[in-house]
């Protein structure tokens, strides 16, 4: 059996305008992942997203969702794919429930109530089913998106930024549910800023930068490849004879090591107090994926 929910093939977007968003951009999503899509503000993300839904056209290249194309077979892989969009649109005139029930028409999908009741559960807006959309608040709203990309029980889901903007309470309780949607076989594709979330949620992460993914692997081996622990301090005296077989920088008085292991930072440590070396400010930091993110987009 097919074991790839989305495939996406050499896809370049250049817009009207000529600027190139995506420039050659090919990786895969296996079923049933958590997959995490990050990169700085302009990467190309939102319209890699949007070729996803196609919702734009990518110049060239092909994107498939649990193997239907996106252009030629849109209407199929838009059945199989939910996508929670950044921005909040609402018709203000519609209840949650109509809000639910219209987004199912348009899938095709008659009493559908059960399910979206079942969300609104899940999302903690069961007791607004009947309220106007324009009376709830951000959060709320915010809730209201990803229960509309639901609606269709799609088993690929994109979430955009959907915690941005988001208080705590909320963040949290909205992982446990698409966590739930994951080990339910949901394949999970998620864009954040929150690189924090992304380590605690994501089993691969695919970095972007302008229009092209600079880094693509499990969770686990970004933070490895960058297992340095970085050791920093201030001091006035040349020590550059002691440290010799250290891979260190220094400026001014600020000298700066990436060292492999705590043996190593323990060795350079006792270097410095066998020879009664003054130093202060002593920071020992280990890399998480903040750093292994900004050391690639630099
Ligand atoms: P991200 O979501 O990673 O922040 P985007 O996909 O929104 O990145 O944008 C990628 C680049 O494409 C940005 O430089 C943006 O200005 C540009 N861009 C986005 N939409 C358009 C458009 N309709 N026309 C021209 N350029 C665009």
């Amino acid at each position: 059996m097919n074991s790839i929910a989305l495939d996406i093939q050499n896809v370049i977007k250049i817009y009207n305008n000529g600027f190139k968003a995506l420039d050659n951009v090919s990786f895969q999503v296996f079923k049933g992942e958590f997959f995490g899509l990050s990169g700085p503000n302009g990467a190309g993300k939102t319209t890699l997203i949007s070729s996803i839904a196609s919702l734009s056209n990518p110049t060239s290249g092909s994107i498939h969702v649990l193997g239907y194309d996106t252009q030629k077979d849109s209407n199929h892989s838009k059945m199989n794919l939910g996508v929670v969009p950044q921005e909040l649109v609402f018709d203000p005139f519609f209840t949650v429930k109509e809000v639910l029930s219209y987004q199912s028409g348009y899938y095709g999908i008659k009493n559908n109530d059960q399910w979206i009741e079942e969300i609104l559960e899940q999302l903690g807006l069961l007791s607004k089913i009947n309220d106007n959309t324009r009376s709830l608040s951000g959060g709320m709203k915010r809730r209201l998106m990803v229960a509309q990309a639901l609606v269709h029980k799609p088993p690929v889901i994109i979430l955009d930024e959907p915690t941005a903007g988001v208080d705590v309470e909320l963040r949290q309780s909205l992982w446990v549910f698409i966590k739930k949607l994951n080990q339910q076989g949901h394949t999970i594709i998620l864009t954040t800023h929150y690189l924090e979330e992304a380590e605690q949620l994501c089993d691969r992460i695919a970095f972007m930068k302008k229009g092209q993914l600079i880094a693509l692997d499990e969770t686990e081996k970004l933070l490895a490849v960058d297992e340095q622990i970085h050791v920093s301090f201030t001091c006035h005296e040349n020590i550059s004879p002691l440290i010799a077989h250290f891979n260190y920088q220094h400026e001014k008085n600020k000298w700066s090591f990436e060292l492999n292991n705590y043996a190593q930072v323990e060795h350079l440590l006792h270097i410095i107090n066998t020879n009664q070396v003054t130093i202060s400010n002593l920071g020992i930091m280990e890399k998480d994926l903040e750093q292994v993110f900004l050391s690639l987009i630099q």
